[in-house]
C-alpha cells in the first residue's frame, strides 16, 4: 500500500461537546464501527436542548429525541463518554492527534442508583445553573430528571464540608467518594470534531434593555426554563418580582444580535424561538396580550414560514416592526415599558407590559473559552472549517448559529469528514 494511502496511526475519533451536535457526530461514527471518545464539560450530556421546553415548529419536548440518543449511546460499546471533562492540549496532525483530557471529580461513582438520599441529607444549597439561577438546588444533585449519565453530582464547594460527610454517611451504596481528584487521560485519535456549541449572549451588556436592573425582564433561555414542567416554577410562566401570571408580555428581538456593538450577526433561531414562546404564553393564559418587537421577522423555510403565519393570525399576538431603543421599569410599579419606533408608521411606541423577554442571541462558546487547538476562527469566534488542512472539524453551533435540524445534518456531515480522515480519502 502506498504510504499516502496507509491507515492512519489511530482509528479513533474525538468529539468535544455532548450537545445535540456532538451526540449526533459521535453516534453516526460509532454506529458504522469507529471508536469514539465523547468529551463533555458538564456533568451531563444534552447541551442547551436539554434546557428547552419544546421544539419549534412541532412543539414537542426535546426529551424524546435526547432519550433515544442516550439509549443509542448505552447500547454502543464503541462510544466512551467522559463528563466533567475538558480537553487541555492537542498536538499532532490529521490521522494522529495526541490529546490530553482533564477529568474533574464528580465525587459520586458508578454505584449510584439515583435514590436521592444524598440530596436529602445535604443541607447546603447552590444556584441551579441549569435554571439560570432562578432556583436553588441541593449541593448533591441530579442535573435533570433524565440526565445521562444517570448519576448524582456533588458540588465541589459542598464536598469538602460537613455536608460532604453527611452525604457520604447517607449513601447506602458506597457511591460517594469525597477523595476523588482531578486526573488527566491521554488519548491518541485520528480526527477531532469540535461540537462546543453556544452560550446565551450576556444580556447585562445591553444597559438600555434593563436586564439585571429590573426584576421582570428575563432572557429567552430563562423563558424556556419557566415554561418547562421540570423548571423552577414547574411550567408556570410567572413574573419574577411577585409570581403573578402576566397579562401582557413583550418580546424584544435581536437583543444583542445584528448589533455592531454586540453580536454583529443574526443568531438565526431567535425569531422562531419567540414565536414558539408566544405559544407557551397563549396555552397558559389565553387572554394575555403578546407584543413582539422585531427588526425583520426571520422564519426560514417552508415549515417555519407556516408556523409564523399561524402565529401572525392570532388576535392576541401583535407583531411590531421596530427596533427597541430601551426598556425601563414604570414609576411606582414593577411593570416595564418598551420604547421603540414603529418602522412602518414612524410612530413612537411606549408599550407598558407586565413582563419582558429579551431574545438574546447565540455566542459561540469558543469565543469565550478558547479551545486548546490549532483551529481557524472567524471574527465572531465561530470555528471555520478548514477542509484543506483536514483532521479537525467543527459541528453545529460551534461553526455557526443553527437550529436543531441543521445541527443534526451538519454533525452527520462532520462525522463523515472525520471518518474520511481515518481512511485517508
Ligand atoms: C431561546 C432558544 C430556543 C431555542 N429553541 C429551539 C427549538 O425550539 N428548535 C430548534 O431547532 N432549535 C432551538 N434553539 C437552538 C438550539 O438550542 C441549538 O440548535 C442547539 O443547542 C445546537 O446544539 P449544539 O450541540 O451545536 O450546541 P450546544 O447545545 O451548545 O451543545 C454544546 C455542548 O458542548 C459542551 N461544551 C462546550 N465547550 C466545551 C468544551 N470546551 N469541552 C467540552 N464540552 C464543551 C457544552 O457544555 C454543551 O453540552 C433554540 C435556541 C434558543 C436560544
Amino acid at each position: 500500500m502506498a504510504e499516502e494511502k496507509a491507515t492512519p496511526a489511530s482509528g479513533s475519533i474525538l468529539v468535544v461537546g455532548g450537545g445535540i451536535s456532538g451526540l449526533t457526530t459521535a453516534l453516526e461514527a460509532a454506529e458504522v464501527g469507529y471508536e469514539v471518545f465523547l468529551v463533555e464539560k458538564n456533568p451531563h450530556l444534552g447541551g442547551r436542548v436539554a434546557q428547552l421546553n419544546q421544539y419549534f415548529p412541532k412543539l414537542c419536548p426535546p426529551t424524546c429525541g435526547l432519550e433515544i440518543n442516550y439509549r443509542r449511546i448505552k447500547d454502543n460499546p464503541n462510544i466512551k463518554v467522559f463528563t466533567l471533562a475538558e480537553v487541555t492540549a492537542v498536538s499532532g496532525a490529521p490521522g494522529s492527534y495526541n490529546v490530553s483530557v482533564q477529568l474533574n471529580p464528580r465525587f459520586v461513582n458508578e454505584n449510584c442508583t439515583c435514590c436521592g438520599e444524598c440530596a436529602a441529607a445535604c443541607q447546603g444549597e447552590i444556584d441551579s445553573e441549569f435554571d439560570f439561577g432562578m432556583k436553588k438546588i441541593k449541593g448533591a444533585y441530579l442535573p435533570y430528571e433524565m440526565a445521562f449519565p444517570a448519576r448524582y453530582v456533588i458540588a465541589p464547594e459542598i464536598a469538602a464540608t460537613e455536608d460532604g460527610k453527611r452525604i457520604k454517611e447517607a449513601c447506602k451504596y458506597d457511591a460517594v467518594d469525597l477523595d476523588m481528584q482531578a486526573k488527566t487521560v491521554d488519548l491518541n485519535v485520528g480526527a477531532v470534531v469540535w461540537a462546543t456549541g453556544w452560550q446565551p449572549y450576556d444580556a447585562t451588556k445591553m444597559d438600555n434593555l434593563g436586564f439585571g436592573q429590573y426584576d421582570n425582564i428575563v432572557t429567552n433561555m430563562m423563558m424556556e426554563r419557566l415554561a418547562a414542567p421540570n423548571g423552577p416554577t414547574k411550567g408556570q410562566i410567572v413574573r419574577p418580582s411577585d409570581g403573578k401570571a402576566p397579562e401582557s408580555i413583550a418580546f424584544v428581538q435581536c437583543a444583542g444580535s445584528r448589533d455592531e456593538n454586540h453580536l454583529p450577526y443574526c443568531s438565526y433561531i431567535c425569531c422562531m424561538a419567540s414565536l414558539k414562546q408566544a405559544t407557551y404564553v397563549r396555552a397558559l393564559y389565553p387572554e394575555a396580550k403578546i407584543y413582539i418587537f422585531y427588526i425583520d421577522m426571520r422564519a426560514p423555510g417552508y415549515r417555519y414560514e407556516r408556523f409564523y403565519e399561524k402565529i401572525k393570525a392570532d388576535e392576541n399576538i401583535f407583531l411590531i416592526k421596530g427596533k427597541v431603543a430601551e426598556v425601563n421599569q414604570d414609576a411606582g410599579s414593577k411593570n416595564v415599558t418598551v420604547v421603540a419606533e414603529n418602522a412602518v408608521t414612524g410612530e413612537k411606541i411606549k408599550q407598558s407590559v407586565e413582563m419582558v423577554v429579551l431574545a438574546t442571541g447565540m455566542q459561540p462558546t469558543a469565543a469565550v473559552d478558547k479551545l486548546p487547538a490549532d483551529l481557524k476562527f472567524n471574527s465572531d469566534g465561530f470555528v471555520v472549517n478548514d477542509y484543506a488542512a483536514g483532521g479537525m472539524f467543527a459541528a453545529g453551533c460551534a461553526n455557526k448559529p443553527m437550529d436543531v435540524v441543521s445541527s443534526n445534518q451538519n454533525a452527520t456531515g462532520m462525522a463523515l469528514k472525520a471518518i474520511q480522515t481515518l481512511v485517508k480519502r
